[in-house]
């Protein structure tokens, strides 16, 4: 009897923890594994904010796929998947052609949505990917070394706007405020010339933390050097500035910027919605087994999917805490899968939230209630960062690419 065959797309979060884990709960007889990537390596997008500043290398982010991955169970296919079709159990690969599968695992991960923001998308940079971060960091040093070999000195070309104060934004904020010193020292431009400016259209940053947390990190980002522009929506972007509107006024005004980085929200793959999937801001709404409606042996997890949250009338955020436990969710469950039995629905255990603040700095909540701030919170971040890579790699990938270890480069 032909084995059943599991095809996963996309080797992000989801995709790499289904393909490690899988084969734990699978024997060989029971199916076959094949996992389709554009890359050969998976990136870790909770980390793109440290490249995209240029305070860690874009290597420390990115794990080779065959490191990890147990080849004599899971055929991995570096390819770009260009359709879904799900009416046929196929999928379209961009140089390989059809694959066909019995059960799918979608998780093609998140893109930039820049909801239509006149000129964002052709002028913003977006921290999205591993190679979008490294355009952002080359692009704010090629700014800095433009500095001085232009006749005319244009201060504005060292003005950095972060269009979105969200998780990402405050990140890649942290990461920035801490970067400029060291660019002002190699490139000899007094610090004060450059600006960081943020961009956020509600009256604060990061919602989901209380008022003392939120005080703690507007100062400590203040402090060294970025601007808050609270309750303004960036409206255009062109090459060299970006339009922004007063909400409560309509009034609108113009900053120059040699650098616009959009970290104003995220969507799920395009890939999904072109495939004719029923998407909202392209995600697909899945079921409480992570099925998609009236597909039954399609699963969506991480960034692509909507997950019903049952104490809530909206979805569970997208995160990688959440996608790693779909993904286990669904490794442990797919046995029962292949029997078709039943399985109980998914439900997310929220170990906590912390937010970086650039090195050694970050505010956080764990374990519902615990409030973190400072080193305690950095020293937690670092610890959620190094967890993932003992659940993916074992011991060798944290003493490899792990952040608390002094093995690493
Ligand atoms: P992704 O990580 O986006 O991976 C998708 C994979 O699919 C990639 O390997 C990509 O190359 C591949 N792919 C895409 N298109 C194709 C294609 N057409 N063909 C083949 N392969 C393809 N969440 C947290 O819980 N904690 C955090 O601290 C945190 N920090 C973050 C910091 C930043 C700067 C950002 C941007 C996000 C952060 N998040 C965090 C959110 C988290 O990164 C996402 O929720 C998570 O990456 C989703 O995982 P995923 O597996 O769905 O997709
Ligand atoms: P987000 O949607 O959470 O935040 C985007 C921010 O941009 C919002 O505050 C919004 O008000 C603002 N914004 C939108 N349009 C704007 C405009 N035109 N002008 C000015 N401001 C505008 O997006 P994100 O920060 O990229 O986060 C995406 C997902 O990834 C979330 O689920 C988040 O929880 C997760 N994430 C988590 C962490 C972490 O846990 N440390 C880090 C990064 C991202």
């Amino acid at each position: 009897m032909n084995k059943p065959k599991i095809l996963i797309l996309g080797a992000g979060y989801g995709g790499m923890i289904s393909a490690t884990k899988l084969p734990k709960y699978l024997g060989k007889n029971e199916a076959t594994i094949t996992l389709v990537n554009k890359h050969n390596y998976h990136y870790q997008s909770t980390w793109l904010h440290e490249p995209a500043a240029g305070t860690l290398p874009a290597d420390r982010a990115r794990i080779l796929i065959k490191d990890v991955i147990d080849t004599n169970r899971v055929e991995f296919i570096q390819d770009t998947v260009t359709l879904i079709n799900k009416d046929e159990n196929k999928v379209v690969l961009e140089k390989s052609g059809e694959i066909d599968y019995d059960y799918l695992i979608i998780s093609l991960g998140f893109e930039s949505a820049t909801f239509g923001i006149k000129g964002m998308k052709e002028n913003g940079l977006a921290i999205e990917n591993l190679n979008s971060v490294r355009q952002i960091r080359e692009h704010i040093e090629y700014q800095f070394s433009c500095y001085h070999c232009t006749e005319k000195k244009e201060d504005e070309r060292l003005n950095i706007v972060v269009g979105g104060g969200g998780f990402t934004g405050v990140e890649f904020l942290g990461e920035l405020a801490n970067r400029i010193p060291e660019l002002c020292k190699e490139y000899d431009i007094d610090r004060k010339l450059v600006r960081i400016i943020n961009v956020e259209g509600s009256p604060s940053i990061l919602p989901m933390f209380d008022k003392e947390l939120v005080a703690y990190a507007i100062s400590r980002l203040e402090s060294k050097g970025v601007e808050f522009k609270f309750g303004y929506l960036i409206k255009e972007c062109l090459g060299n500035k970006v339009i922004i509107e007063k909400k409560s006024t309509k009034e609108t005004e113009e900053i120059m910027a040699g650098t616009v980085v959009w970290t104003g929200g995220v969507r799920g793959n395009h890939i999904v919605e072109d495939s004719g999937f029923d998407v909202v801001r392209g995600r697909v709404n899945v079921t409480n087994q992570l099925r998609v409606p009236g597909y039954d042996n399609i699963f969506v997890i991480g960034d692509c999917a909507n997950t019903p949250d049952p104490n809530s009338d909206r979805p569970y955020p997208t995160t990688a805490q959440i996608t790693i436990q779909q993904a286990l969710y669904l490794s442990k469950n797919m046995p029962k899968v292949l029997n078709g039995e039943d399985y109980e629905p998914f439900v997310f255990n929220n170990m906590g939230t912390v937010a970086s603040l650039g090195h050694g700095d970050a505010i956080g909540i764990i374990f519902g209630k615990t409030k973190l701030k400072g080193t305690s919170a950095a020293a937690m971040k670092k610890i959620i960062d190094d967890r993932y890579l003992l659940k993916l790699g074992g011991i060798g990938l944290v003493l490899k690419k792990g952040k608390l270890n002094l093995l690493s480069k």
